[in-house]
């Protein structure tokens, strides 16, 4: 586990500046959510936050380390996308071991830590299946799985949920809040989805434009809104 902080963090592509010196502060064993429009700037800082994007100005800091110069390898987390980027020709139980592969882990190190992320995630009986063979939700919780493996101190979920249907979101949403409270991993969780935001934050953090408009919990933000986007945002009578 771990604290994350953004410490007025800026990108810009070519002359488009993106983010505009966000601050932010994730505490350790927390589920913060990242919620805002389309193009307001998530997911960009979420990659920053993994290392998967130059950063133009600030710094990242994640438990004690400075880690704004280091690789996604070394900094300590896990990400979930929304494609799930599963790979298609290896089975379950291989896409779950590929970054354990990676770090040479010993195969009976790799073994236990599948073994206990399929248990966790009820994929036992589906280790040996390809991706093709599984439903969305099955596809999630394997995507899910690959995090989880890896134990790391922080996850980051981008918009996971979004290409699935109604019915499992809902689902879904309630198998990643249990899985939180059992791993109590800090969680750093991308929608642009209101409800998603309302129904799963310890906090939630509301962008617009790539600024941070407000940071406060569910009710917080429901009762006391910044100002007018975040309560239509958040759909409190303004
Ligand atoms: P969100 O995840 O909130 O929908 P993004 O972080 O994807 O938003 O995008 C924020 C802004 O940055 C958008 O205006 C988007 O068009 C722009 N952007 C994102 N990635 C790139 C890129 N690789 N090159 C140029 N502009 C980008
Ligand atoms: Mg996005």
């Amino acid at each position: 586990m771990a604290s994350v902080a953004v410490m007025d963090v800026i990108k810009t592509y070519g002359a488009l500046e993106v983010l505009h010196g966000i601050d932010l502060a994730v505490r350790d064993g927390e589920f913060l959510v990242l919620v805002g429009p389309s193009g307001c700037g998530k997911s960009t800082l979420l990659r920053m936050i993994a290392g998967l994007e130059d950063i133009t100005g600030g710094d990242i800091q994640i438990g004690s380390n400075i880690v704004t110069d280091l690789p996604p390898k070394d900094r300590d987390i896990a990400m979930v996308f929304q494609n799930y980027a599963l790979y298609p020709h290896m089975r379950v139980r291989d896409n779950m071991a590929f970054a354990l592969k990676l770090a040479r882990r010993s195969r009976s190190e790799i073994e236990d830590a599948v073994n206990r992320a399929a248990g966790i995630l009820d994929l036992s009986h589906l280790l040996d299946r390809y991706p093709r063979e599984l439903s969305g939700g099955q596809r999630q919780r394997v995507a899910m799985g690959r995090a989880i493996v890896r134990d790391p101190a922080v996850f980051l979920f981008d918009e996971p949920l979004s290409n699935l249907d109604a019915k499992l979101r809902v689902a879904m949403r309630a198998e990643i809040k249990a899985l939180h409270q059992r791993l109590k991993t800090t969680t750093i969780y991308v929608t642009h989805d209101q409800i998603e935001a309302m129904t799963m934050a310890d906090r939630i953090v509301v962008m617009r434009d790539g600024v941070i408009e407000q940071v406060g919990t569910p009710l917080e933000l429901y009762d006391r809104p910044a100002n007018l986007f975040v309560a239509s945002f958040i759909g409190s009578p303004a």
